[in-house]
């Protein structure tokens, strides 16, 4: 992935190819059949992922990714454009240019936000085996309107593809759990902590104190472990070869381009499609 010329690649690889149009423009993408692995060193560790509306992300070690600039940014003009539209009259040039401006701060946007999660997913994936996110629900997504909320969750969505993608070109791992209850259980004890979404602080009775997305963080990566845990012992039971000596890291690398495949079937094809475009090869 990245920028690469179309010319390296044997005609017979170009499998299929399509015209764009996007608001600044005609696009031609090429998708290209090209074995996409690199091999990158294990590192050991393992990270757990939860999304909030507060930062970007915010991992199972306490770090806070921000959410990036651009989209705070982007909602206020976001507005300011849309509102302009309005203003002029039906029918008349002006709104149709009004229009084209706001379908192109659109388009902006959407490159940014594309180039941000690539940046990241391709960070947690390099510097992690396993990486474990949250299966977020569709459906709950599109029932929000709120506009912050609205590019935060496309942010994510294409985030999580990202980690798929660099999860499969780095032999890593990179698993989705159901997000029930991580954000209730205290990761030290297990009890049931009830909190709304505006209480900020996990806080149990036995003394664990964290950060309520912290927390959440490590209850996925939890969650995942314990998933891939009792997938091996399935699997074991199931091959019959006594296999109880399996060495830790290769049947969780061999499984994990199955995990990642299973959670985004069809996501290595598309991704190579999206970032080939995303750097126009007819540029503008
Ligand atoms: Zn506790």
């Amino acid at each position: 992935m990245g920028k690469w010329d179309i010319q390296i690649y044997p005609v017979k690889s170009i499998k299929r190819v399509r015209i764009v149009r996007r608001a600044d423009g005609f696009y031609v993408q090429f998708c290209v059949d090209v074995e996409c692995k690199e091999d990158v060193q294990s590192t050991g560790q393992e990270i757990g992922l939860d999304f909030g509306l507060e930062h970007f992300y915010t991992d199972s070690n306490g770090y806070h990714q921000p959410n990036p600039r651009f989209l705070r940014k982007a909602e206020k003009q976001i507005k300011h454009v849309q509102r302009r539209i309005y203003k002029k009259q039906k029918g008349k040039n002006g709104r149709k240019k009004a229009r084209k401006r706001y379908a192109r701060k659109h388009l902006k946007i959407s490159r940014q936000r594309t180039e941000h999660a690539k940046l990241k997913a391709r960070h947690v994936m390099r510097s992690n085996d396993l990486c474990v996110y949250e299966n977020l629900q569709v459906k709950n997504m599109v029932r929000n309107h709120h506009l912050a909320k609205s590019i935060n969750d496309a942010g994510w969505r294409q985030f999580r593809s990202y980690l798929e993608y660099f999860a499969n070109k780095y032999g890593k791992v990179a698993l989705a759990v159901e997000p029930h209850y991580t954000s209730q259980q205290c990761p030290d004890c297990g009890a049931m902590v009830q909190k709304s979404l505006s209480t900020r602080t996990h806080t149990c009775k036995c003394g664990c104190v964290l950060q309520r997305d912290y927390a959440a963080a490590i209850n996925i990566l939890r969650k995942g472990k314990e998933k891939i845990d009792a997938e091996r012992s399935r699997s074991i039971a199931t091959s019959g070869q006594g296999g109880s000596k399996v060495s830790k890291r290769k049947p969780r690398n061999a499984r994990g381009v199955g995990s990642s495949t299973h959670v985004g079937a069809n996501l290595h094809e598309q991704l190579p499609t999206l970032s080939l475009e995303s750097h126009g090869f007819l540029s503008k």
